[in-house]
């Protein structure tokens, strides 16, 4: 596959977690969107810092995307990105809208920093697999790796 002809989806690559992985990025910014900061971030700095959910991406353009996609062998259809999946306001339609013109099944990567909200956990509930990391164990941890918003508390994360 071509990746170059591709704004929205990248891959396939290989994950020993999920295989043959394709990358969709429902957030597609210039620069990450996160509202993390962490100090091993692959993505540089976080340019826009925000618990804000929004429309980034409108679903059509993902599908349209996935549609020009050449015969090639994927496990999973991963949700990741630059930034935080969870971020973009319409992943749940997005992942429903997937399933109806693909057989692979779906993943979500997010670092949990807004699982304990509502809307959040219903947009997740039609994947297939939800890759929830949260590599700290004390909020003193979590500021200094993770380096959240000031909004997002550990314990609040763990409480839902
Ligand atoms: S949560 Fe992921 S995208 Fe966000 S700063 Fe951390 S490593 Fe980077």
């Amino acid at each position: 596959m071509k990746t170059k002809d591709f704004k929205y989806i990248y891959g396939p690559v290989p994950s020993w977690r999920l295989g043959s992985s394709l990358g969709v990025d429902p957030i597609s910014q210039t620069g990450k969107v996160c509202t993390f900061d962490c100090l091993y971030c692959q993505l540089g700095k976080t340019k826009i810092f925000t618990g804000e959910r929004k429309i980034y991406v409108p679903v059509t353009k993902i599908i349209e995307e996935l549609d020009l996609l050449p015969q090639v062998q994927i496990d999973y259809i991963t949700f990741s990105g630059r930034g935080e999946p969870t971020l973009a306001g319409n992943l749940g339609r997005m992942i429903k809208a997937i399933k109806k013109i693909r057989k692979e099944k779906i993943a979500v990567l997010t670092n949990s920093s807004l699982l304990n909200r509502r809307d959040v956990q219903e947009d997740l509930l039609p994947a297939d697999f939800v890759v929830a990391k949260l590599d700290a164990d004390s909020q003193k941890v979590f500021d200094i790796v993770d380096k959240p918003m000031e909004a997002i508390k550990f314990d609040a994360i763990l409480k839902e």
